[in-house]
């Protein structure tokens, strides 16, 4: 693992480095509020979750909810995190339609988890590593409505009050690129873990991208702040416009204003927002309704105890134990329902199969299938089971590669949660491997076709077309070296 190694954008008067941090807004994976005991279910009616709390009507006082407190530490220990023993919660005061209380709750000088560390991988052999400076605590607001009546704005405070975890990195990306592998791998570390279910199209992980420009090797230059930023694309497409721009501009001789921006997809640019607010004009104070937050040492290691294996260990893992490829490997444990189903389906009944093929299979048809139906791997209708039987069949000659494709279209179809072994005998899919009833198939496509059968003789390149043929004529069942081998011995090749 290294560090970033810079990609230069080419400007009219030289190279420039562009430097990027993020702050990654990540929904906390609970049942209720960070402060009350609200759903946080989503797509409810609008105030349908909203307690007294969430609405901050007079004398209501927020509760810590221990399981979001359990998320964070868990997302920390995560990342490689130091663990805060103590942490508080501070006030940060301004005005939102949208936020009853007039201020958010969230932490500000001591967040709940400091310093860690994310490996992004970059390509299966490359790795960079990226800071981590903080994961703090803090309450989500709710949600203006413009688009309801022509002369009224509505408000669903539904959200307002959902426990987010912000995750703050080093300036140490140095391309979009690195930028949209960072936040796959957070993503994927989040899912893991179970504190956020990552799922970008319901706002339930959202960035702020930080960007400046600089000479190589010169200090940081003045940043701007791109909000909200609500998938890895649209990060990365940010990214591009932003420092285009900030290098259009110091190249005419003028300079960056530090500032809030918005990214517009569809026209491609960012726009500004506001001018850059600094940390005092939020007039941040201690909560007086909450006390300090403090963690017992032992209940910290009972939650790291309670860790599932994270995706490095489990690339690591898969290497070691299955001989795949580090692209494989890194393909499969992006994703831990894929992960899952691999090693069942590799180790299914005793498992001396090849795990290679089980990977094949598993991130070719299968993977396009269940993401054509938006569905993860184990859902599909095939089973790891299913699988192992299906690659067995093929290891054992019962069935050719072919064969094995559209034996997997009828078992993810029609056929769901049928034996492979079974249909396979049911619907005569067996490999035809008698060389008789091979060479009557040969027979015939060389009687059917005497012209041919000729010319053959002089053009050795049209033994393809017969086994063609003969695989037509046999339902594609039989097996082609088999095939091949009575063609050339019939037509004298
Ligand atoms: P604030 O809280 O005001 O947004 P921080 O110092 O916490 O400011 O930084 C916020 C984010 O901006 C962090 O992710 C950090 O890595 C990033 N950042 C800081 N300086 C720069 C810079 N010069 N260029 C790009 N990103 C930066
Ligand atoms: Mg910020």
């Amino acid at each position: 693992m290294t560090v970033s190694e810079s990609k230069l954008i080419k400007g009219a008067t030289g190279d420039w480095e562009v430097v990027i941090g993020l702050e990654v807004h990540a929904q906390v994976n609970s049942r209720a509020k960070l402060f009350s005991a609200a759903s946080t279910e989503f797509g409810g009616a609008p105030n349908s979750h909203v307690s007294l709390v969430d609405a901050a009507m007079p004398g209501m006082l927020p509760v810590i909810n221990r399981e979001c407190v359990a998320q964070a530490v868990r997302t920390g220990l995560a990342l490689k995190a130091r663990i805060n023993r103590r942490s508080t919660f501070d006030r940060k005061n301004y005005f939102y339609p949208d936020l009853p209380q007039g201020y958010q709750i969230s932490q500000y000088k001591s967040p709940i988890v400091g310093e860690g560390e994310i490996q992004v991988d970059l390509t299966p052999e490359r790795s960079i590593r990226v800071g981590v400076e903080r994961l703090h605590l803090e309450q989500d607001a709710g949600k203006s409505l413009h688009d309801q009546s022509p002369t009224m704005s509505f408000v669903d405070l539904n959200r307002s009050g959902v426990a987010l975890m912000e995750i703050v990195s080093k300036p140490d990306m140095r391309s979009a690129e690195e930028a949209r592998a960072y936040v796959g791998k957070l993503r994927s570390v989040l899912r893991y873990v179970g504190s956020c279910d990552g799922d970008m199209e319901k706002g339930n992980l959202r960035a702020d991208v930080n960007v400046s420009v600089r000479r190589p090797g010169e200090p940081l230059g003045t940043r701007c702040e791109i909000k909200n930023v609500n998938s890895i694309r649209f990060i990365g497409q940010a990214i591009e416009v932003e420092a285009r721009r900030q290098i259009g501009i110091i190249e005419d001789g003028g300079a960056i204003e530090q500032e809030t921006r918005l990214f517009d997809p569809a026209r491609g640019e960012t726009r500004s927002m506001r001018s850059k607010e600094e940390a005092h004009d939020y007039r941040y104070f201690p909560d007086p309704d909450l006390l300090p937050l403090e963690l017992d040492q032992a209940w910290i290691d009972q939650l790291a105890a309670g860790l599932p294996e994270l995706p490095d260990a489990k690339k690591a893992r898969f290497i070691a134990d299955y001989g795949l490829s580090a692209y494989d490997a890194t393909v499969l444990v992006a994703d831990r329902d894929t992960a899952d189903f691999f090693e069942a389906a590799a180790k299914h009944g005793g498992g001396a199969r090849d795990a290679k093929a089980v990977a094949n299979w598993l991130m070719g048809d299968l993977s396009a299938s269940a993401n054509a139906q938006n569905l993860p791997v184990s859902e599909t209708g095939l089973s790891s089971g299913g699988l192992a039987t299906l690659v067995d069949l093929i290891g054992e000659g019962v069935i050719s590669g072919k064969i094995a494709k559209d034996l997997l279209v009828m078992l993810l179809g029609p056929d769901r949660g049928a034996d492979p072994r079974a249909l396979v005998e049911a619907r005569g899919l067996r490999q035809v491997t008698d060389t008789g009833a091979i060479e009557r198939a040969v027979e015939a496509a060389v009687a059917a076709n005497p012209g041919k059968a000729e010319q053959a003789k002089g053009k050795p390149g049209m033994l393809g077309w017969f086994v063609g043929q003969v695989m037509k004529e046999t339902g594609g069942k039989a097996n082609p070296q088999a095939v091949s081998d009575a063609l050339k011995a019939r037509l004298g090749l």
